[in-house]
């Protein structure tokens, strides 16, 4: 398993560098490899333009939630990956059936399978929220872009 870190979403920088810190030390306790995508803010700003003032969970998320994961499918490709999932849907704030929509296209389009599942369920978000707190990590208390910030 190859774990792959792209959240040019993550405002400010230092904020995504916070979090990729958590995100080495995850790695380091199950041993797995991780690979660190840019910092393409700017890019994903253009991606997201005319949508800044939407809800959170409205078509900006939408189109964040595919920006960076048509990253990661073409990463999985890259490396020959046949499985392509993502921890978005752990968190109770992700709407997991459009995550899932959009990772099974994805997938499709980059000759991988998508591991389609709502990591929340089953207590996930109660383990992940223990597992943090066991390992010592940093929790945001905001999604991630600058628009999540100021709600
Ligand atoms: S609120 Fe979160 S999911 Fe939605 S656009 Fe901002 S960073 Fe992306």
């Amino acid at each position: 398993m190859i774990l792959f870190f792209y959240n040019p979403n993550i405002w400010p920088k230092e904020e995504c560098e916070k979090r990729m810190i958590e995100a080495e030390k995850i790695a380091k306790q199950f041993n797995l490899e991780l690979i660190k995508g840019e910092y393409e803010h700017d890019k994903w700003l253009e991606a997201v333009r005319g949508h800044e003032a939407d809800p959170e969970k409205g078509e900006r998320c939408l189109i964040c939630y595919e920006f960076r994961l048509q990253m990661a499918a073409a990463m999985a490709k890259k490396l020959n990956c046949d499985y392509l999932t993502t921890t978005l849907t752990t968190s109770p704030h992700k709407i997991a059936t459009a995550i899932n929509e959009i990772g099974e296209k994805l997938a499709a389009e980059n000759d991988l399978k998508f591991l389609s599942q709502d990591f929340k369920k089953q207590d996930g978000f109660k383990k992940s929220s223990a597992l943090s707190r066991e390992l010592g990590l940093y929790r945001q208390n905001y999604c991630g872009c600058e628009f999540s910030l100021r709600k």
